[in-house]
């Protein structure tokens, strides 16, 4: 890991985005969709922004009227009073034409912002655990939040001062020529360091904006793993360092920052300057003007009105450029991300609704993690028929999660080496694979919803009675009806907390639930005692008779009762049989065998001591 806490994922995210930056301005594609969708909309509310810039360009020419009416003795109080009555419903049409323009381009910004964030979510939810292996949710969560808001400011706020600036400064510019074309000409001059010094600064801006991104990926990864690993951090007595570690990625976010925030420093100021330069140029200049004649004392009021006018958009040619770069920035970020393909997809012209029975067969099955180099599985052969009880045990790391990760097609496996009922998983469609599968992960995911609510996840039109059988296979029946709220507790971050055992038993009961002809339970009893979980999945068995079971545990009694035990070991499989085959051939099963149980019974004789 870097000092910064910069993560292996995020170093990688940052190479490959390194690799691939040829033109971050392709990215505009994304929302190009959406540019037509509402061009309508686009197309009024850019109208009305051009007729306010335009009423406001009318104004100083009436006060240039006052002015020389004033001086030629012609005005008259109702005179004045129609100059005041007209500017006034001047400004009644601005607000109008404000409100109007504002509805509907901001209300088109955080539309596209929408459709984007609908577009990503629905689009990550198609990747696969590749995906999900190579960036952090932290980095995830940036995008769809930083990233995304750079998006909506600047097609939003970006996009109206961007024409705003464009229309008021080239028509300021010709009200300006209007009076008098040598002292536009002269007040106009300076500007062209105006957009030397935007262009210079911009490139570093881009550079300095996407480290402040990154970073602010990182911190928000940092803060999600922290909070999720909170009893952890407790238990370790790890809250300073984990603060303390905390407060150096906020700090390096707040360089960061501050070295943009430089940039904005020389900017802002330096356009300033500028603007107070031709100010300079009109005031002297265009006072001579007057006093020789050239111009009228309401042409010189009226032009330094125009100049006043002109400094908005000069400014704002800074900041929209820096609204675009940073909104190009992200945009780039989000078409990364909505470029990703899983890994896995259906092959094309696979035949839908075809069912499976449950006959499953692996031939000489050889697998390594993708981007490593090291085989995890190697050789593996096996033929599982249809309504097996197999189990799969092995020390840890022997490779018997990434078997039930193969099977479950969580990951890509050569074609010809895992068949169900004969036909190459290659050749079937995810759903046809998925939906004959019922997977039971090691490490159970339970929603903040009620108990009820979780076991029938997967199948939302489970009847009571069915939800009830489930839980009653699942052991866990009596321990829900137990609670106060029985089947509607709810669980989680503010319901009842349910222990490590409970949580795995409602997994397995949601998956006894979606009665699919395979059922893989991976490690799923490890946190009850060895008994339990014995009679566990006798009761399971039972609920499954006819169905295909893989039942992984890392203790071997409780699957005393399977059809076939296989025994893996680096990757291999070493022993298989019954369990009373594997006890005769006296090998490594039969070793772990009475290990596990001479210590369960001894645990059990210490048990039984306490107690008299
Ligand atoms: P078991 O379930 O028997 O404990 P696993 O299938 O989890 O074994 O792991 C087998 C080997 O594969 C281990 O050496 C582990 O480090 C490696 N491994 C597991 N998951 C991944 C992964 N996502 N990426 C890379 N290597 C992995």
């Amino acid at each position: 890991m870097k000092p910064g806490g910069k993560t292996d994922a995020t170093s990688h995210f940052a190479a490959e985005k390194a690799a691939k930056e040829v033109n971050p301005w392709s990215a505009v594609k994304v929302i190009s969709p959406y540019l037509k969708r509402y061009s309508i909309r686009i197309t009024v509310g850019f109208l009305a922004l051009i007729a306010v810039d335009f009423l406001q360009l009318c104004v100083p020419r009436i006060i240039k009227n006052a002015v020389d009416d004033l001086q030629a003795g012609l005005a008259t109080s109702n005179r004045l009073l129609v100059y005041g009555a007209i500017i006034i419903a001047i400004a009644l049409a601005i607000a109008m034409l404000r409100f109007v323009w504002r509805i509907l381009l901001l209300g088109f910004s955080r539309r596209l912002e929408m459709h984007l964030r609908n577009r990503m979510i629905s689009h990550i939810l198609t990747l696969d655990k590749a995906f999900f292996q190579r960036r952090t949710t932290g980095e995830i969560m940036a995008l769809a939040t930083n990233d995304l808001s750079s998006v909506q400011l600047a097609t939003g706020m970006g996009l109206v001062a961007a024409v705003d600036a464009l229309f008021m400064g080239l028509a300021a510019i010709g009200f300006m020529a209007f009076i008098d074309w040598r002292l536009t000409l002269m007040a106009i001059a300076p500007m062209p360091l105006l957009a030397i010094l935007t262009r210079f600064l911009s490139s570093r801006l881009h550079r300095r904006f996407k480290r402040v991104q990154e970073q602010f990926s990182i911190l928000t990864e940092y803060v999600r793993s922290s909070f999720s690993s909170i009893r952890l951090i407790k238990a370790y007595n790890q809250e300073t360092q984990q603060a303390g570690r905390f407060d150096r990625l906020g700090t390096t976010y707040v360089r960061d920052n501050l070295r943009l925030a430089a940039i904005y420093g020389t900017l802002f100021p330096l356009s300033g300057l500028i603007g107070n330069l031709s100010l300079f140029i009109v005031l002297f200049f265009g006072g001579r003007m007057t006093i020789h004649g050239t111009i009228t004392a309401g042409d010189f009021v009226a032009f330094i009105t125009y100049l006043f006018m002109m400094t908005w958009p000069m400014m704002a040619l800074g900041w929209v450029s820096d609204l675009f770069q940073r909104g190009v920035t992200s945009l780039d970020r989000i078409h990364a991300l909505l470029k990703e393909q899983p890994a896995l997809r259906s092959p094309a012209g696979a035949e839908q609704g075809i069912s499976i029975r449950g006959a499953i067969s692996i031939r000489s099955l050889s697998f390594g993690y993708p981007n490593q180099p090291r085989l995890v599985l190697k050789n593996i052969s096996l033929d599982i028929r249809q309504g097996l009880l197999l189990g799969v045990v092995g020390r840890t790391g022997s490779g018997k999660t990434t078997l039930c990760h193969l099977l479950a097609r969580l990951y890509p496996v050569p074609s010809g080496q895992i068949l169900l009922d004969g036909t190459d998983i290659n050749r079937l469609s995810l759903a046809t694979v998925r939906g004959a599968i019922a997977y039971v992960p090691q490490e159970v995911v339970l929603f903040s919803e009620s108990i009820a609510f979780n076991i029938s996840m997967g199948r939302k039109d489970a009847t009571w009675k069915e939800i009830e059988e489930v839980a009653r296979a699942a052991a866990i029946h009596d321990e829900i009806m137990a609670m106060e709220h029985g089947y509607q507790t709810r669980i989680g971050e503010r319901g009842v907390k349910l222990s490590g055992g409970q949580r795995q038993r409602l997994a397995i009961a949601r998956a006894l639930l979606l009665d699919r002809p395979i059922i893989i339970i991976d490690d799923g009893l490890s946190a009850v005692d060895m008994e339990t979980e014995h009679a566990i999945i006798r009761s399971i068995a039972s609920y499954l008779k006819g169905h295909t079971c893989i039942i992984v545990s890392h203790r071997l009694a409780p699957l005393a009762d399977a059809d076939e035990i296989v025994v893996m070991e680096e990757g291999r499989i070493v022993e298989r049989g019954t369990h009373s085959q594997l006890l005769e051939r006296s090998g490594f099963y039969a070793t772990i065998y009475y290990q596990q149980t001479s210590l369960a019974g001894a645990s059990e004789l210490a048990g039984r001591a306490d107690a008299t």
